[in-house]
């Protein structure tokens, strides 16, 4: 998602910088060890339904996980191709603000690295009204706090995560029906007509996915209102360019900025080694929406004319480009939960209700939507909503 939260600064927070070991420490969400032990299917492997899958099968209970992707992740998806062999840049979630204390608490517990998400030289560029002018980093950074990135990619998380199961993560199995039976248990179909039978099921999938699933009984009239539309979310859509040399350096550009298109400007590799290098437009809205009519390499095409008015020569310097758009992506089919006031007030509290043994979490059911620190908040409010029952 976006900035302008308010930063507590790295070493404010203890974190510890780029160049030391993390301490591995428990995890921010242990759960105690159940009376008894409940069979529980998680449907999606975002990183709301993992962090529910770890902590529930840690504290000792049976969890399947059921993914309809052929990977773990969800809106966690780091791109290593088409780039130069250790480029890689971020599709969805990139950036940590040092107050997400899950997200730093479970890196942390996995003894991931964190790296500053932003360089500290070079000029920013800020582009108004077609006009081009540079920012030293202390002053573009006072609006951007101290946000860090995994290092090696965000995906270390979710494959922590999942590595860290006791039962692999079941993938391309996209669940079709979702059934309750006698004694508070529940049947989970999935497309191949594969049956799984449990306690307790987790739902995880964004609020736009739940109606390509068949509950039974349906789902509450609120949910299904929001399943119809009637819950808001956000269009987002990144244009990523290989350049075969990074050529803004030659202006003392880092790559990075802002423009009033409007849009992010990344430079993903500004700290990896190599002459080529990446930059990413990072766009929402209608303006994203623009972007996806277009097929992939009109995509690139319409970026690097943009791009043209305040980076002269650009489009002589591209190796290749690619783009991902979460709401053409069949799992997402949006990229965060940004409901009305009306919406959330009304909607927001029934989403996160269990129905029968079917129970709910997913970044739109936090306090912090379009972060994985949501996300992780949601999947352990669930986990302890299942343990607990
Ligand atoms: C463009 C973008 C930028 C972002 N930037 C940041 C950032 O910088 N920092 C940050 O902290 N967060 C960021 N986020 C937010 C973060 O990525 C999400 O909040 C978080 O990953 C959501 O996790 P989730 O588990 O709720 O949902 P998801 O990750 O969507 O997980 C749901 C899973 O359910 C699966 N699924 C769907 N339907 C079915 C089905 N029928 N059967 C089985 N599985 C199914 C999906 O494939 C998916 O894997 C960003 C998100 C986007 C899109």
């Amino acid at each position: 998602m976006g900035g302008g939260l308010a930063g507590a600064g790295l070493a404010g927070l203890g974190l510890v910088t780029c160049s030391s070991p993390l301490e591995p420490e428990e995890t921010p969400g242990a759960l105690t060890p159940p009376s008894r032990a409940l069979q529980i299917v998680v449907v999606g492997a975002g990183v709301s339904g993992l962090v529910a899958a770890f902590e529930l099968s840690r504290a000792g209970h049976d969890v399947t996980v059921l993914e309809a992707r052929e990977r773990v992740g969800g809106r966690v998806l780091t791109l290593r191709s088409p780039f130069a062999p250790g480029h890689f840049a971020e599709a969805g979630a990139a950036r940590i603000p040092p107050e997400h204390d899950l997200t730093l608490g479970y890196a942390r517990h996995f003894g991931l690295q964190l790296d500053r998400f932003y360089p500290e030289d070079g000029l920013f560029l800020r582009v108004r009204s077609g006009e081009r002018a540079t920012v030293p980093p202390s002053s573009f950074l006072s609006d951007w706090p101290d946000f860090v990135k995994i290092r090696g990619g965000t995906d270390r998380l979710p494959a922590a995560f999942a590595n860290g199961l006791d039962r692999s993560v079941i993938t391309a199995a996209p669940v079709t029906e979702i059934a309750a039976g006698a004694g508070n248990t529940a049947r989970t179909t999935t497309s191949d007509g594969r049956n799984y039978l449990s306690d307790r099921v987790l739902v995880t999938v964004p609020v736009p996915l739940l109606s390509t699933i068949r509950f039974s009984p349906p789902l509450s009239a609120a949910k299904t209102e929001a399943m119809n539309g009637g819950f808001h979310y956000q269009s987002a859509t990144r244009v990523f360019v290989r350049f075969r040399s990074r050529f803004w350096e030659t202006d003392d550009l880092n790559g990075w900025g802002t423009t009033d298109w409007p849009e992010e400007l990344w430079h993903p590799t500004w700290d990896a080694p190599g002459p080529e290098g990446v930059l990413l437009t990072y766009v929402r809205g209608k303006r994203a929406d623009e972007l996806d009519a277009l097929d992939e390499e009109a995509r690139v095409a319409r970026v690097l004319a943009h791009w043209e008015e305040f980076l002269p020569g650009a489009a002589g310097h591209v190796a290749t480009g690619t783009s991902h758009s979460w709401q053409r992506d069949p799992w997402s089919r949006a990229a965060w939960a940004e409901p009305t006031p009306t919406q959330d007030s009304e909607l927001g509290s029934p989403l996160a209700r269990p129905e029968g043994p079917v129970h709910f979490a997913g970044e739109h059911i936090s306090g912090a939507r379009g972060w994985m620190n949501g996300a992780l908040e949601s999947g352990l409010r669930a986990a302890r909503e299942m343990h607990e029952s």
